[in-house]
């Protein structure tokens, strides 16, 4: 049976280890700032949104919601992003996706100052990622969080190979940049790679990443045995069990580690976007902090 990667015990050390980097800043008069943008009335982005309200108010980082009607327009965004960017008390600027279809994402992700992106989504950061650079800059969150899983589980990277199945900028584009960094040799999976090709790949794969949104995408049988499985996935079945793209029963039977959902990822995402926004305050103030996840 594979071992249960604990996300919300890991979650929880990390919020612990991110309060006291928001204390060192408080004793220098620092309040790391983060506003989200929220447009709509999308029910999972309103929970979502408050969730990160209150886990930021807990370590000690002043969240701000800015709300917008469903019909808001890319101009009254644009003029919200250009304010926060010019706030001085706003280190981290996200827009809760997904947003109306009369919005741009690509328009909005640009117009938010690439120092104020906690999301990482900004070219100019997702080119550093891309491009291998080392130093300061916004990585996104989820893929963020599974690394700092990994490195919590002491699973080893050096030299093994990693599938990532999703393609998207939120998760799977920027998992691939961050495992091949750690030496991993990756193949990044998506809606177009026939099922013969994924079922090959995923019998060599030592890592499986997934993050998809398609339920039971990935069985037991699927694995080779022993991989590391993080199941990224978060779905509502009609039933409204909340589940992810592997089916847990089969797979924790030949994984060796494996992340349950709910209480892997999700918890992971919000911890990790909080380590991001205090990282950014210590960054602007050109205060130099002990890194988050090293030291939990
Ligand atoms: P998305 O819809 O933007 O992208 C889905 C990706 O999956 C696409 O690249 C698509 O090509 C790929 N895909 C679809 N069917 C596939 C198949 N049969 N085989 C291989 N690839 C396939 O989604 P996203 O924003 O990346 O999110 C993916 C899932 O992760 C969703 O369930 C979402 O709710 C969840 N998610 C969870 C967290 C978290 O914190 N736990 C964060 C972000 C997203």
């Amino acid at each position: 049976m594979a071992k249960i990667i604990d996300g919300k015990a890991i979650a929880k050390k990390l919020r612990a280890v991110v309060a006291k980097q928001a204390a060192v800043l408080k004793e220098q008069a620092i309040t790391p700032g983060l506003a989200v943008i929220l447009v709509g009335d999308d029910p999972a982005s309103e929970i979502y949104v408050r969730s990160k309200e209150r886990a930021a108010a807990k370590v000690g980082v002043d969240a701000k919601t800015f709300k917008y009607p469903n019909d808001a327009t890319e101009e009254e965004i644009l003029t919200q992003i250009n304010a926060l960017n010019q706030d001085e008390t706003v280190d981290a600027i996200l827009v809760q996706s997904p947003v109306p279809s009369q919005i741009n994402e690509q328009t909005i992700q640009e117009a938010i100052l690439p120092a104020k992106d906690v999301d990482g989504f900004h070219p100019e950061n997702s080119g550093r990622l891309f491009a291998g650079q080392t130093g300061n800059y916004p990585v996104a969150n989820t893929p963020r969080g599974v690394m700092t899983m990994l490195h919590h589980e002491a699973i080893d990277l050096d030299g093994k190979h990693a599938v990532v199945l999703g393609r998207s900028i939120l998760v799977g584009r920027p998992m691939f940049a961050l495992l091949q960094k750690a030496n991993v040799s990756v193949t990044l999976l998506h809606r177009y790679t026939p099922a013969d090709l994924r079922r090959q790949l995923l019998a060599t794969a030592d890592i499986v990443v997934v993050a998809t949104g398609v339920p039971d995408l990935i069985m037991g049988a699927d694995l080779k045995p022993g991989a590391t499985v993080i199941d990224v996935g978060m779905n509502r079945l009609p039933n409204n069990k909340l589940v992810g793209d592997v089916n847990f029963d089969t797979a924790q039977k030949v994984a060796g580690a494996i992340t349950p959902v709910p209480g892997g990822v999700g918890p992971m995402t919000i911890a990790t976007l909080l380590e991001t926004t205090v990282e950014l305050a210590a960054h602007h103030h050109h205060i130099e902090l002990e890194h988050g996840w090293q030291n939990i």
